[in-house]
């Protein structure tokens, strides 16, 4: 049996927060509105300004959150930064029924449980160039408050240290936006790339 064009598989993006992940997504279902489909996961965080519930998230409590793991509604779920987060099988089965591409922005302890699964995914991290370019546009997006910013910045280190296992597929860093968009959106239309070495990420 051949195996599945890339195009027809999922595809899990991951990376630290503030590196750029819904920037390039934004800019892809713009440029491509009927290729994909946004896995929209469940989250117990609040809210950000212009975020939609049901576009960007389900925005649930975290009692709801619990009846859902109990009713075993997720593929896989994590807690990041003191807010769970998850994926619904509902959400991916919806989606693989529209013949639309599934994307996934999950973090690292999702990546794992997907990869136990039987879902086929590629996997393409996105870095930064530079843990101070990470730091500057985390606080520069201005959704964090210092302490969110410290405790993402510090969970950033072990997406990064899972990406060094060579867990990923492909890497893409995140420098200039126009030469990541380029290299993002020919993963996302199937393509195979060759990957950006990943940057030492020690300043
Ligand atoms: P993520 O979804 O990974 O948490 P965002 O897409 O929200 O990250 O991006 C975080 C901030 O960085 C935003 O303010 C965004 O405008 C900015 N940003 C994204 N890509 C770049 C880039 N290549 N260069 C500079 N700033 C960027
Ligand atoms: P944010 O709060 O910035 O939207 O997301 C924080 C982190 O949670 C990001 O790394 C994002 O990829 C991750 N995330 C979003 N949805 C899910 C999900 O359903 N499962 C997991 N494991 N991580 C998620």
């Amino acid at each position: 049996m051949s195996p599945l064009p890339d195009f027809l598989r999922p595809l899990v993006i991951s990376g630290p927060s503030g590196v750029g992940k819904s920037t390039l997504l934004q800019r892809l279902f713009a440029e491509f509105p009927d290729k994909f489909g946004f896995s929209v996961s469940h989250t117990t965080r609040a809210p950000r300004p212009g975020e939609l519930d049901g576009k960007h998230y389900h925005f649930v409590t975290r009692d709801g959150f619990q009846d859902l793991i109990r009713e075993g509604a997720f593929i896989e779920h994590a807690e990041f930064s003191s807010n769970f987060y998850g994926t619904s099988f509902m959400t991916v089965r919806d989606i693989s029924q529209t013949g639309r591409r599934c994307i996934l922005d999950i973090e690292a302890q999702g990546v794992r449980q997907i990869k136990a699964t039987n879902l086929n995914a590629v996997y393409l991290f996105i870095s930064p160039p530079s843990l101070s370019a990470l730091r500057e546009r985390l606080r520069g997006r201005g959704t964090e408050s210092e302490a969110s910013a410290a405790k993402r910045l510090a969970t950033a280190l072990k997406e990064i240290e899972y990406a060094k296992e060579g867990a990923h597929d492909y890497v893409i860093v995140n420098d200039d936006l126009d030469r990541a968009y380029d290299l993002f959106k020919r993963v996302a239309l199937g393509e195979q790339i060759r990957s950006d070495p990943l940057p030492p990420l020690d300043d």
